[in-house]
Formats: C-alpha cells, structure tokens, sequence
C-alpha cells in the first residue's frame, strides 16, 4: 500500500512544528521533524570539537554519528538519539538553532540525511516539516504545504516558547537570529528554503493556532481526494 505523504515547509517559527505535530495526531500519521535531525548533528559535531559551519572538517566525522529517531510509546512524540543518548532537550538550546543552520548548508550532511527521511516516508504515512521536504526530500508527496508568517509574529512565537522553557532571551536578539536563519536557509545554494510550485500557501500571521490547524487539515484532506 502506498502511504500518504504531508510535506510541510516554511521558515523558523512559523508554527511548523506545533501544527504539524497536531495534524499528524489528528490524522493518524506519523509526524517527523527534520529540524531535529539536523540539530543532532550539529550537537554532534560540537561535542567532536568540530565547528558546525567548517565542512571540511565536519565531513568525516558524519560517518562516526550514530543519529537515531525514536517515538516514545507514552507520548508518541519524536525523540532524537545521538551515539546512544537522549538529546532531544539538548538540541532545543537557543544556540543549537544557529549551528544546525550552518551544518545543513554543508551538501555533505544533506546526502547523509536524505534516505533516514525518505525512509520514514516509504515506510509511514507521515506529515514531514522542513525547509526542502516538498521539493527534495518528497518531491512527490501528496499534500505540500508552505506555511509561512511575518518576521515579527515568529519572533514573538519563539520568544515565547523559549520563555516557557525557561530559557532567557531578548526579543531583539530572537527576531534578528529568525532574520539571519531566515537569509542563511533561503540563499544557500543547495536545498533553499523555498515554495515548491504545488504547494499551498498557508500565512499564519494574524491566524491563531486552532485556526491553522484548521487550514493545515483542510488542506490535507482536500489533498488526500485528489
Ligand atoms: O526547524 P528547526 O528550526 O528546528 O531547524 C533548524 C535548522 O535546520 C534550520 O534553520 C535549517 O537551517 C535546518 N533545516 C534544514 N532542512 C530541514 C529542516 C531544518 O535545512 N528540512
């Protein structure tokens, strides 16, 4: 049976995540954040020594991660393991968001990443958010979805989360490194940040989260039809 593939993309803080995850619940499907993923090997490199932005130097140490994503059968939700540990509260630091947008621009660690994802999506129904989900890793998927919101409204979003999770920030500095993220994702060379051409376009600016929620869906199954 073929399985049902959800590409969600869009910049940091647009509500990706939260929505993705509740979507997937919703659906029954599988929800995969590769965000994550590329977090973990950023830390991975960190704690080699290595400096997430310097490719030569990160290339050879991919081979020696063991990078494994776990769903926990309490919570369902998605766990990040590096060479054996738990690092899923590790990778969420302020300063972990900054390097995985080094590290991803390296080709090197997208070649590494890209059948981990693909095979969760040739193995699940999966709602998948990213950056490059509905135009490299699942050119193909069913239902892609752009989802998108001004600067300000993600920054004040991350702001908040970071808040909640204790962690203390500047709203100046969170709005400029969204703005940096934001360049750095969109410009690289490979794999940019960018609408696939068939994807739907869903800006979240002055919706609020049930709100999206309710278009994500309605998108989903419209797609689903079709
Ligand atoms: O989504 P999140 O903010 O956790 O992603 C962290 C960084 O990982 C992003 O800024 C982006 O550079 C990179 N990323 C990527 N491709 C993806 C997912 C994340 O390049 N599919």
């Amino acid at each position: 049976m073929k399985h049902i593939s959800v590409a969600i993309d869009g910049p940091s803080g647009a509500g990706k995540s939260t929505l993705a995850r509740q979507a997937a619940a919703q659906m029954g499907y599988l929800y995969v954040d590769t965000g994550a993923i590329y977090r973990t090997v950023a830390l991975g490199a960190l704690r080699r020594g290595v400096e997430p932005s310097d490719a030569v130097a990160v290339e050879p140490v991919l081979s020696e991660m063991e990078i494994r994503l776990a769903y926990n059968p309490d919570d369902g939700l998605q766990h990040m393991y590096l060479d054996g540990e738990d690092v899923s509260e590790q990778i969420r630091l302020h300063e972990i968001s900054q390097h995985a947008s080094k590290i991803s621009a390296i080709p090197k660690v997208r070649e590494f990443l890209l059948e981990l994802q693909r095979d969760l999506a040739r193995n699940n129904d999966v709602v998948m958010d990213g950056r490059d989900i509905g135009t490299v890793v699942l050119p193909d998927a069913q239902v892609k979805i752009f989802l998108t919101a001004s600067a300000e409204a993600r920054a004040k979003r991350r702001f908040l989360e970071l808040q909640q999770r204790g962690q203390q920030a500047k709203f100046d500095t969170v709005l400029r490194d969204i703005i940096i993220r934001d360049e750095q994702d969109s410009n690289r060379p490979i794999a940019p940040l960018r609408q696939a051409e068939d994807a739907v376009l869903i800006d979240t600016t002055d919706l609020s989260l049930e709100q999206s929620l309710q278009a994500i869906l309605a998108v989903i199954r419209e797609g689903k039809r079709v």
